[in-house]
């Protein structure tokens, strides 16, 4: 989500995404936790259009890492069955970004928000609401995000984060858009900021917390989105996560280009990819994949107000 991506600076994930300088690993996890009898084999390209309806509700198709084949891919994950994607603005540059892919590829929506790594350069509360409820004005921007805390490195300082975040929760409030959060490392103040703000709703994107975390969201009103990370044989407490959360509260998303499932995980993730992280919700669930499928999408739908 940042263009001083290092692409070469690859460290432990650790379940958060979308952090400045940092992608997952490749890992170490065996197939062994891949259980649906479905086998894909290489990269992009393969993923047969067996499921159709798919709704990504969190993609950086602005990223760098796909500068070369940017607009094949997004023409290819369509024709995966991918009908939704949601293009994440995080910085100044990739709102407008993803308001140009937006304008160009029906099936594609984005979010405008301020990345907690944009503490220190953001500008003012007035400038920051100018531009979110300029960006906001158009159909396609659905939600605010990606905002929130992340306590993974030591810049910018927590309090700088908290205010840039509680600013764009009382864009939220104002304007009635949900939000779009990102909680690395920061449970307790993230949610501390949330029950804050009890007219809000939004989705904890790539959630890393505990069940019981994931309970009182529910109960907040907020929706539980699961990426590849679920996939990952060391995920912890995420598949009973993904077991509890109701239906009618999941939400699936890539991260792209991060996060890519168990078995393609450490290399580029596409929202074709997303079949690998429904299957496995189905597994966990016992339900069927074309299922988690139906209801993700109907799910982004009502949360994005999608007619
Ligand atoms: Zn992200």
């Amino acid at each position: 989500m940042d263009k001083t991506f290092s692409e070469e600076k690859t460290v432990s994930c650790d379940f958060g995404s979308c952090q400045t300088g940092q992608t997952a690993t490749a890992g170490t996890d065996s197939s062994a936790d891949f259980l649906p009898g479905r086998e894909f084999s290489g990269t992009a390209g393969d993923v047969q259009p067996e499921y159709h309806g798919i709704f990504d509700s969190h993609a950086h198709y602005d990223d760098a890492k796909f500068d070369g084949d940017r607009d094949g891919m997004i023409e290819y994950v369509h024709s995966c069955g991918v009908t939704g994607i949601v293009n994440i603005g995080c910085t100044y540059e990739s709102m407008k970004l993803s308001e140009t892919l937006a304008e160009k590829y029906p099936y594609v929506y984005f979010s405008v928000g301020l990345h907690p790594s944009e503490a220190d350069i953001c500008g003012g509360y007035e400038h920051i609401e100018r531009v979110l409820t300029g960006y906001l004005a158009n159909p396609k921007a659905l939600a605010i995000g990606e905002i929130g805390l992340d306590y993974h490195y030591e810049t910018p300082l927590p309090e700088k984060q908290k205010i840039l975040f509680e600013w764009q929760m009382q864009i939220a409030a104002k304007t009635g858009k949900p939000v779009i959060i990102h909680d690395r490392d920061a449970h307790g103040d993230t949610m501390e900021i949330l029950r804050k703000y009890k007219g809000v709703r939004g989705v904890l994107h790539s959630f890393s917390g505990s069940p019981e975390m994931a309970e009182e969201l529910i109960k907040l009103g907020y929706y539980i989105s699961f990426s590849g990370v679920v996939t990952f044989k060391n995920a912890k407490k995420l598949p009973e996560v993904a077991q509890a959360v109701p239906a009618d509260r999941m939400l699936i998303e890539t991260d792209c280009p991060y996060l890519a499932p168990h078995p393609k995980r450490g290399e580029r993730n596409d929202s074709s990819l997303l079949v690998y992280v429904a299957d496995k919700l189905a597994a966990l669930r016992g339900m069927s994949a074309d299922e988690v499928i139906r209801i993700t999408r109907e799910n982004a739908e009502k949360l994005f107000s999608i007619v």
